[in-house]
């Protein structure tokens, strides 16, 4: 237990985890779990080492911008940095990463700028070098910057020699995606543990270290020119379709002791194991590592003992092949369960629970059903609906998803409108929220919000407003108020309803 002074002091010092339901009999496998990063990954370290030696040589100004090609987490690692250190940020980003990676750095303050999948990973970094050269950005270069390798040096070798310290460590498995992991780790275990075979994983259709075929010299101009032997695969992350300068250094020092191949959906399937089976929600890069560590204990001495890095959280892969089979619905054996019971399903009525008898009441008019509409309110409302300056008004809940579905829509159709959140700070002050709800139910007849009007004339509810978009009615309100409204015929305005009413809850 600490008290950090910033978040950037929380990064390092992962946990060494054993898995105990995944390893095969006679051999040990550990994994690094650099998902526990504040930032969720392993470039955490990376990215606070590069801002933090270029401000050290000034080659980082007060405010200036950072810009970097990032497949995802370096970006991410470099927005928490960025954030806390007070730097703008651009990250450029291939189309094709997971676009949850995305909505993190700029949810983190980052700009996100994309380019085309077509051009792959050298593709971005060009793009990285083109933006910063042009706006006088500082390029954090993590392909060949020393800062990369260094940490891994200075604190990822350093913990697990410190942790393996007095114990067996036969295996350190790792992907090289810049190289810096590989080769920082590397250069200490080959140093203090010589014992320990250090593997580098890539994927099988993409032997680009295996096949000691050398990297392409740039062509004019560009970064990097795409290796012969790359090919497209699920590791995002790690052997992208280069060799990077680092990872191509650690190799030519003979750091790799064995490059080993690792299958794409061996990779998928180890990632889902240890998410399902140990716990550990990791990426598919980690994925890979434990693949090859699965892989190697078939051939390995018993007692062998593997430690694998684990460079991020599966929590980063919702929108990719990761998760694509995993539902979101309930299966036969989740609605087994369900209709194990009588209450609260689907396929059966709501069982209704008889109100206590002489219970006594509490005094607030918050019980819609209870409230009389009052002359006042009445009035309030009558005057709102037709107030000639706002014609379209909509009453609902400020926090309600299924309310939102009409202020959706009105964007979208560019109508502007006036919402009335009845269950807002501004309405609570005599219950005048509760008591315009009552005027509502006794107008409309309906208990619901929301509850839409259209220069007086009731449209009616969310599900009421989506039919009126598609047959024709509201557009024809509209038009009698005076208010042009572009068809709902490009869209399907039903998909403005929120997620949660779309899925099939059943399965067939
Ligand atoms: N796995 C993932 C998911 C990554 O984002 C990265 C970083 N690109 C790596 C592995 C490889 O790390 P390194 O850049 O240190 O080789």
């Amino acid at each position: 237990m600490a008290i950090y002074d910033s978040i950037l002091d929380t990064i390092g010092h992962t946990p060494v985890v054993r898995l105990n339901n995944l390893a095969p009999r006679g051999v040990e496998i550990f994994v690094k779990v650099e998902a526990r990063n504040p930032g969720g990954s392993v470039k955490d370290r990376m990215a606070r080492a590069i801002i933090e030696a270029a401000e050290a040589r000034g080659e980082l100004r007060p405010g200036q911008t950072v810009v970097e090609a990032s497949s995802g987490n370096t970006g991410i690692a470099l927005a928490m940095v960025c954030a806390q250190k007070g730097y703008p940020l651009v990250v450029v980003m291939a189309e094709n990463f997971s676009v949850e990676r995305r909505r993190l750095m700029r949810m983190l303050g980052a700009r996100v700028v994309l380019t085309p999948a077509a051009e792959k990973g050298s593709g971005m970094v060009a793009k990285a070098m083109e933006l910063a050269e042009a706006h006088g950005w500082y390029l954090c270069r993590q392909f060949e910057n020393e800062a990369n390798a260094r940490v891994h040096r200075e604190t990822t070798a350093r913990e697990i020699v410190v942790d393996f310290a007095g114990r067996r460590l036969d295996y350190w498995i790792s992907g090289a995606g810049t190289g810096g992991t590989f080769a920082g780790v590397a250069q200490v275990l080959r140093a203090e543990r010589p014992d320990t075979r250090i593997v580098v994983c890539e994927p099988d259709n993409a032997p680009v270290l295996a096949s000691g075929v050398p990297q392409p010299a740039p062509v004019a101009g560009g970064w990097a020119t795409s290796h012969p032997l790359f090919r497209p695969h699920p590791m995002q992350g790690i052997s992208p379709d280069f060799i990077a300068p680092i990872t191509g250094a650690g190799v030519a020092a003979g750091f790799a002791d064995l490059i080993e191949p690792v299958n794409g959906g061996r990779a998928l399937t180890a990632a889902r194991a240890l998410a399902a089976r140990e716990g550990i929600l990791a990426g598919i890069s980690g994925g890979a590592t434990v693949a090859a560590a699965l892989s190697l204990a078939e051939r390995a001495a018993p007692g062998s003992v593997m430690l694998c890095m684990l460079p991020d959280t599966g929590e980063r892969y919702l929108s990719t092949p990761l998760f694509a089979d995993i539902p979101a619905d309930m299966d036969a054996a989740e609605l087994e369960i369900s209709r194990s019971t009588p209450g609260f399903r689907f396929d059966a009525p709501a069982v209704v629970v008889p109100a206590p008898a002489a219970a006594a009441q509490p005094a607030v008019v918050a019980n819609v059903e209870a409230a009389v509409p009052d002359p006042e309110m009445a009035s309030w409302v009558d005057a709102a609906i037709h107030d000639p300056g706002e014609p379209v008004v909509m009453f609902a809940l400020e926090w309600c998803e299924f309310c939102w579905t009409a202020p959706r829509l009105f964007e979208r159709l560019g109508i502007r409108f006036r919402s009335i959140d009845l269950d807002s700070v501004a309405y609570q002050a005599g219950e005048r929220g509760a008591r315009i709800r009552a005027v509502l139910k006794a107008r409309t007849g309906s208990p619901t919000i929301p509850q839409v009007f259209v220069a007086g004339r009731l449209i009616g509810g969310a599900t009421d407003l989506i039919e009126a978009c598609r047959n024709g009615s509201l557009a024809r309100e509209l038009g009698q108020a005076g208010i042009a409204m572009p068809g709902c015929a490009d869209f399907d305005p039903a998909a403005l309803l929120p997620a949660w009413l779309h899925p099939r809850r059943t399965a067939a």
